[in-house]
């Protein structure tokens, strides 16, 4: 009964309600034990014994009785067992039969007990019904009424998984947020990446990577547009083909570092010498062009070349060193007087072929004028015959 039940305290009591044997807490103890509960368990004996004896027939007569009750100021559950014969073989005087009493203290080991079999947390004994709203309790009642409640938390279904669950469900929400983010940040990185390499091959694809002036592509495009313009505004514009005299020298006694050096710093010196809207070109090796967008005359373009012609003689200072170097200069200029036999570009290039042929650092404008020649020292005889 203590073992397998865990029944605190066993009593036999025989016919006269007499204690006979008695167990407390697994161990057996002197009968007389039985008498400091005698008060409260004789009740229940008795109604036992009185129902037994009602019964109509044996068979029919109840065999226990369970009642809950305060003993020593403990909720207790009191149940007495008349020990009758399995059989019948044996006869015995209805209700005049030993009486077995087992008492079940229902606080302490028994709430731990109940707890932990039935997954609750915090079942208690209350001497009253007053609860609270997430509360349930059960009445443990007998024939004299309530000797008290067992009460318990009530969880709503599922709470208990929620509850285990919550931090998985928020460390997999931490996590998701997590990759979200990585996974925007990763977008808007590769998005600005991308749009930073369009540009740069943007950039690339007009202009020129040593000096950072436009390429031949943009010269090009920027002169259709002016010949488009022309033909309606009949504005005249004027081109400059630029070719660095004898450059390869510079190259073959500084290195290429140095040639690149300097073909940087005309670059700058031609952008500082021009107008707010003129276009600055390198087509390619030690080749220039300008673009002028409006010419009001012949003068201003003399001026402009023989400009370009005393900032490229003035010496560049390379790697501790004077470089001294020149520039020819073959101009075009669009006019409406003289018939477009040759494109603007043909014609500047022929002049500075010319400009080559005689002699080097000079400027001839092929125009409406016909091809001219600056009346330098250095190739007035250049003038004749050409054309
Ligand atoms: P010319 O007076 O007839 O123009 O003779 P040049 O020595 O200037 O030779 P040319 O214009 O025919 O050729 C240009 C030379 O410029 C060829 C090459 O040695 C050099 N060159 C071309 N591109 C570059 C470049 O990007 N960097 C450097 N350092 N040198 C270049
Ligand atoms: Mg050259």
């Amino acid at each position: 009964m203590h073992d397998y039940y865990g029944i605190d305290r066993t009593f036999v009591l025989d016919d006269a309600d007499r204690s006979i044997y008695a167990m407390l807490d697994g161990q057996r103890a002197d009968p007389a034990a039985y008498f400091t509960q005698a008060s409260v368990v004789e009740p229940a004996v008795a109604e036992l014994r009185q129902r037994r004896r009602q019964a109509a027939a044996a068979e029919d007569a109840p065999t226990a009785i369970r009642q809950y009750v305060l003993l020593e100021n403990r909720p207790a559950v009191v149940s007495v067992a008349a020990i009758v014969s399995d059989t019948g073989t044996i006869a015995q005087p209805l209700a005049k039969e030993p009486a077995h009493v087992a008492v079940k203290f229902l606080d302490g080991g028994f709430l731990t007990k109940l707890n932990r079999d039935f997954l609750i947390d915090d079942a208690r004994f209350s001497w009253t019904n007053g609860f609270g709203r997430h509360e349930a309790a059960f009445p443990l009642t007998s024939d004299g009424g309530a000797v008290g409640y067992l009460v318990w938390s009530v969880q709503q279904p599922g709470t208990k998984i929620l509850d285990q669950m919550t931090p998985i469900l928020r460390l997999a929400a931490a996590g998701i947020l997590l990759l979200a983010g990585g996974l925007l940040l990763w977008i808007h990185q590769t998005t600005r990446r991308l749009a930073a390499s369009q540009e740069q091959i943007e950039y690339m694809a007009h202009h020129d990577m040593l000096t950072g002036l436009a390429n031949r592509f943009s010269f090009q495009t920027q002169l259709d547009e002016r010949m488009r313009e022309f033909k309606h505004t009949k504005r005249g514009f004027a081109v400059l083909y630029l070719d660095l005299d004898e450059f390869k020298a510079v190259n073959d006694t500084l290195g290429h570092q140095a040639g690149d050096e300097v073909i940087r710093q005309v670059g700058l010196r031609l952008l500082a010498l021009v107008q707010e809207d003129d276009m600055v070109a390198r087509l390619g090796g030690d080749e220039f062009a300008v673009l002028r967008n409006h010419v009001r005359d012949r003068i201003e373009i003399e001026g402009l070349s023989r400009g370009i012609i005393e900032t490229i003689r003035t010496p560049f200072k390379v790697e501790h060193q004077e470089v001294f170097i020149g520039v020819s200069i073959g101009v075009a200029i669009a006019s409406t007087e003289l018939p477009m036999q040759l494109d603007l570009v043909r014609r500047a290039d022929v002049a500075l072929y010319r400009v080559k042929n005689s002699g080097r650092n000079g400027y001839l404008i092929f125009g409406e004028w016909g091809l001219d020649l600056d009346r330098n020292e250095t190739y007035s005889e250049a003038s004749q015959g050409l054309l």
